[in-house]
């Protein structure tokens, strides 16, 4: 099969080289399309066959009719929600790895609780009134806010206080979980129906992760709320006896999404994030239903994916590989959009 008929394309940004070079490792033609001042960058790496420049990345609609014709398939990663918005998403006329019916059960906090717990996966509690609240609390906007201007509060005081000059009044209030942060990184092959874990990480958040490195008595002093703005990620394995669960609620995820969102459901990557407690449970905060970031530390392979693939599978060349056997098999329908 001469795969190079068919050119895998994404935007760049987020996670597009481990994308591109895992698409090139399966033998595709690549593409990215980017703005001018990432160009250069870009054109350094030369498993990416082609660089189209937009002015903007909400300029992307422009760009399709020119696309049409390379039998183009877009692979969507966090900037895609991010830059064009769940409109464009949705509108977007190539072909289009995943089931765009997801997107607003990932967009809305409402519709991903009820996913959550349909899964039957915790979640932390979430208070309608702060009457009813257990301190500390965490209060997050609706939308992709990506962690910026969420604030803590561990009386209803200091809520009072802050919320009256909070930039959004479309909220929630959710109890602050302490525990370890990770990120599971799954890949649903909807041609298999089968679950991989294919790597998990942790997140560096400024300034969450920078408040811990100075003394209690001084983050006191200074009275600076922490800002989850992600900066970076490092890697964490799990203890081997929480693998179990890991998987299965993966397997709940996909199954309640076939039940509640479309037939197709939840396929391709998707990371579930989470909190782990002392107690060993996991707390669900959010479903991402595309490939995360994080996944960028396992270009070639990780703990995790070599338990699945003889080869070096990162989550980029994964997808590859369900497309090139998609082809082969003639189901393309099933992972396109
Ligand atoms: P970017 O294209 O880098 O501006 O990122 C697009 C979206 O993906 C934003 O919502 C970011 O918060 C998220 N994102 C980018 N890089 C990472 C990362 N390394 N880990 C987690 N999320 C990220
Ligand atoms: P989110 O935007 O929901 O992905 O949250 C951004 C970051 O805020 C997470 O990566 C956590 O570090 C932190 N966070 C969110 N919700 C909670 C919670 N209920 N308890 C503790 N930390 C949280």
């Amino acid at each position: 099969m001469d795969y190079q008929k068919y050119t895998i394309a994404t935007l760049g940004s987020h996670s597009a080289l481990q994308i591109l070079h895992g698409a090139k490792a399966e033998n595709f033609n690549t593409l990215l399309i980017t703005t001018p001042d990432r160009e250069k960058f870009y054109k350094r790496f030369s498993f990416i066959d082609e660089v189209k420049t937009i002015p903007t990345f909400a300029d992307f609609p422009t760009v399709e009719k020119d696309l049409k014709d390379k039998n183009v398939i877009i692979i969507p990663h966090g900037s895609f929600v991010a830059y064009l918005g769940v409109e464009k998403n949705k509108n977007m006329t190539l072909a289009y790895f995943g089931n765009k019916a997801v997107l607003d059960w990932e967009q809305d906090r409402d519709k991903q609780k009820k996913w959550l717990l349909e899964s039957k996966i915790n979640m932390p509690p979430q208070y309608d009134s702060i009457e009813k609240a257990q301190f500390p609390v965490i209060v997050k906007s609706f939308g992709a806010a990506g962690g910026a201007g969420y604030f803590l509060a561990k009386e209803k005081q200091e809520f009072e206080n802050k919320i009256k000059t909070f930039k959004s009044n479309k909220y929630i209030i959710q109890k602050y979980i302490l525990g370890v942060t990770l990120y599971i990184h799954y890949f649903y092959s909807a041609l298999t129906n089968s679950l991989e874990i294919l790597s998990m990480d942790r997140r560096y958040e400024t300034n969450a992760d920078g408040l811990g490195r100075i003394p209690a008595i001084m983050q006191q002093e200074i009275d600076i709320d922490p800002s989850y703005v992600v900066v970076g990620n490092s890697p964490l394995v799990l203890r081997e006896s929480m693998l179990p669960e890991a998987y299965d609620m993966g397997e709940r995820l996909v199954a309640s999404s076939k039940k509640l969102i479309s037939d197709k459901g939840l396929f391709g990557p998707f990371c579930l994030e989470t909190i782990i407690t002392p107690d060993m449970n996991f707390y669900a905060i959010e479903v991402s239903a595309r490939i995360v970031a994080g996944t960028n530390l396992f270009t070639d392979t990780s703990p995790y994916s070599i338990f699945h693939h003889e080869k070096p599978v990162s989550t980029g060349r994964r997808i590859a590989m369900e497309i090139k056997q998609a082809i082969s098999e003639n189901k393309l329908e099933l992972i396109l959009d």
